[in-house]
């Protein structure tokens, strides 16, 4: 069912250490005070956080009072063990999920027992019915293994028809690249939110390595003035943030769904975007 008033959403990783819990607990409480829709927490590559994932989803949305969603993904999951953790979190009172096909860490060797994500999603509708509100991945600059891009947007519609309630994307800094997707999501029927991912820009070096990885492309321009800033991590920090809000000014204009912060555990940047739009006594209930 289509939000009748914008999305917004935090996104967090499972912190490994005492010192990341209390980052995080921080973290937390500053962006659960402008109430946002959900928060969601990142299962690590190959399913190497599977239980420091169920550990925080279950603190935060306890903690916090806010609707907290667990990435899955089907990379080296099989049948028994999704079927263990959707039961596991529906007992715990979590009703929001992030379905994913999940990245292969490098020398890893088992997809596991679902290849792709609309696998999982069919499976989670067929184990839980209704019970989960379904979030899946989209590319408006297309996955980095797609064949094509028609390809690719066939297989988005599998996740959708298989039973997804809406969409999260990976991030873009090029807002033409989300509303042409959009378009092409409209002509194939597709009619779920498709919320835009929105990466703040704190760190040059780090953001290209995500980047390079993932497939989402830094615009030249953006590139060459983050490049010139070399180690001035204040002009870094202010170009990204001047950036990253006229970005989410335009999606939100223009009638994006809503906006998912990918955090890196941090609220200063996502607040100060956040403080810049406006959007500072949004109410999100
Ligand atoms: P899929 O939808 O399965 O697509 C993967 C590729 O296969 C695409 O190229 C697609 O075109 C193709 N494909 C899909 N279905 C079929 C089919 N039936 N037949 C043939 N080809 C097909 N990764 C993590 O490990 N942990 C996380 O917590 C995590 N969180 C994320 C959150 C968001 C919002 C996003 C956008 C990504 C996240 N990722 C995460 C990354 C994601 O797992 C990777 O991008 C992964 O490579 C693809 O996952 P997917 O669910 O989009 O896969």
């Amino acid at each position: 069912m289509r939000q009748a008033s914008p999305a917004y959403s935090f996104e967090f990783f499972p912190p490994k250490t005492e010192e990341g819990i209390s980052k995080l607990t921080a973290t937390s409480r500053a962006l659960a005070a402008v109430k946002p829709r959900f928060f969601s927490v990142t299962f690590g590559a190959g399913g190497s956080t599977r239980d420091l994932t169920f550990g925080t989803v279950i603190e935060l949305q306890k903690s916090s009072g806010i609707i907290t969603a667990p990435h899955l993904s089907c990379i080296s999951s099989t049948r028994e063990n999704i079927r263990e953790m959707l039961h596991g979190y529906r007992d715990k009172g979590i009703n929001h999920i992030v379905a994913l096909r999940g990245d292969m860490p490098s020398g890893m060797g088992e997809a596991g027992e679902f290849r792709y994500a609309n696998e999982l999603v069919t499976f989670i509708r067929e184990e839980t019915g209704e019970h989960f509100h379904i979030e899946v991945a989209a590319y408006p600059e297309y996955h980095p293994q797609a064949t094509s891009p028609d390809k690719d947007l066939e297989n988005f519609k599998r996740k959708v028809d298989a039973g997804a309630s809406s969409a999260i994307t990976q991030y873009f800094y090029n807002p033409d690249a989300y509303f042409r997707f959009i378009d092409r999501c409209m002509s194939v029927n597709i009619d779920i939110d498709i919320v835009p991912g929105i990466m703040p820009i704190t760190n040059y070096f780090q953001l290209a390595r995500f980047s390079d990885a993932c497939g989402a492309e830094i615009p030249r321009w953006i590139r060459k003035r983050l490049e010139a800033y070399g180690e001035n991590l204040e002009s870094i920090r202010a170009f990204g943030e001047e950036v990253v809000t006229s970005l989410c000014k335009e999606l939100l204009d223009k009638g994006a769904p809503g906006l998912h912060f990918y955090t890196l555990n941090r609220a200063e940047p996502v607040l100060a975007i956040w403080n810049n739009l406006g959007l500072a006594t949004s109410q999100q209930n």
